[in-house]
């Protein structure tokens, strides 16, 4: 079974690559920043809890990313495995991450910080999140650096961690993933 985290800073076209390794392998691409934002346009109060977090481009509180998380893993889909983008994020939700699962593997998605943000800005010009502004992009890209980052690395004496150039196009990309998975 399939449990493969897929990580990297933000526009390093991991969402994209999360869906194309979905759909060869048949089972679903997760994205945790997706799920959170389905439940700030919800309208609930913890959706606008939640809501002015996103924006601003900080992270949730844990206990919100576990619990909407954990619901979306008990969906029927997700019972033979599943490719999770953004999740865990730092220390805290890490350790409780492995509480109820381990990952068969760990994609990481490299692109220097310059053309991450290069790529976020070029984005926003067509899908206006919010959250695509200088500041937020910075405020996501110094979390992804201090405190993703370091979770990565503690998974590296383990065997499952595989990184991914990120520069190229789309389909060389997608092909060295499978090759470190060796599908
Ligand atoms: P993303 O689409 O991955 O850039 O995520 C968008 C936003 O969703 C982030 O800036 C956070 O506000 C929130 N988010 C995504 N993943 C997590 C997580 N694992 N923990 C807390 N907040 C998250």
């Amino acid at each position: 079974m399939h449990k493969i985290l897929i990580l990297g800073p933000q526009g390093s076209g991991k969402g994209t690559q999360a869906n194309i390794l979905a759909d060869k392998l048949g089972i679903p691409a997760l994205s945790m920043g997706q799920l959170l934002r389905e439940v700030k346009s919800g309208g609930s109060e913890l959706g606008k809890t939640i809501g002015g977090i996103i924006d601003r481009g900080e992270l949730v509180p844990d206990e919100t990313a576990l619990e909407v998380l954990k619901q979306r893993l008990d969906q029927e889909d997700a019972k033979d495995g599943y490719i999770l983008d953004g999740y865990p994020r730092n220390a805290a939700q890490n350790e409780t991450y492995k509480t109820f699962d381990q990952p068969t593997a760990m994609l990481i998605i490299t692109v220097p910080r310059e053309e991450s943000v290069n790529r976020i800005l070029e984005r926003a010009k067509v899908e206006q999140r919010v959250d695509d502004t200088p500041e937020a992009i910075n405020r996501r890209l110094d979390i992804y650096e201090g405190e993703t980052k370091p979770i990565i690395d503690s998974y590296r004496d383990s065997g499952v961690v595989h990184d991914i150039d990120g520069i190229g196009t789309i389909e060389e990309i997608s092909e060295n993933i499978n090759n470190a998975l060796g599908l």
